[in-house]
């Protein structure tokens, strides 16, 4: 499908000099949703995953369809002092300070092979700390998946070892 139709190029946000890519207007078209969740499914299908780590919020937009798709349990990826149960945590460097994400331990097995989906691959560093934070529970990590990347970025590189799945390229 033409995803790039469904994606808003907003100027200057969150501030000068920043081109963001609003994919909210796929959420307008439940046809076009339906269709973006059912190729994201299959384009990450072989990797053998045996759960889904979607990053707060927009991933989880996505992540909720894409585990019902797949037959695969979501782990919800949130930043810290969300989640009520025992969790793990990895902090990762911004442009400005630091952030840091958690997961519940209870969530993830050893045996586990985990996707990481995230709407948008940009520098990189919110993927990252999604692997380490599966590596950190014991679990590998089947492959990375975004609905769109931003190649200038170099985030790929950032998940240097990793298999990097995007829908769109950009
Ligand atoms: P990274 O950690 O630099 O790869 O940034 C990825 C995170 O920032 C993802 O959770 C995205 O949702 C968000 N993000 C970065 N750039 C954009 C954008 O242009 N549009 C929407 N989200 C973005």
């Amino acid at each position: 499908m033409d995803i790039e139709k469904h994606i808003a190029v907003v100027k200057d946000f969150p501030k000068k000099g920043i081109i963001f890519k609003d994919i909210s207007p796929i959420f307008l078209n439940p046809n076009a949703f339906s269709q973006l969740i059912d190729e994201l499914a299959a384009s990450v299908r072989d990797l053998g995953a045996t759960k889904i780590f979607a990053a707060e919020a927009r991933g989880f937009l996505f992540g909720a369809p894409l585990s019902i798709k797949l037959g695969l349990p979501l782990v919800p990826v949130r930043k810290k002092g969300k989640l009520p149960r025992e969790t793990v945590e990895v902090s990762y460097g911004l442009e400005y300070g630091t952030d840091t994400l958690c997961v519940h331990c209870q969530d993830v097995q050893p045996q586990d092979k985990i996707l990481i989906f995230d709407d948008i691959l940009a520098t990189g560093g919110t993927a990252k700390a999604m692997c380490s934070l599966a590596e950190k529970l014991g679990a590998e990590v089947a492959g990375c998946a975004f609905i769109m990347e931003l190649s200038f970025l170099k985030g790929r590189e950032r998940l240097n070892g990793v298999e990097v799945r995007s829908m769109l390229i950009e």
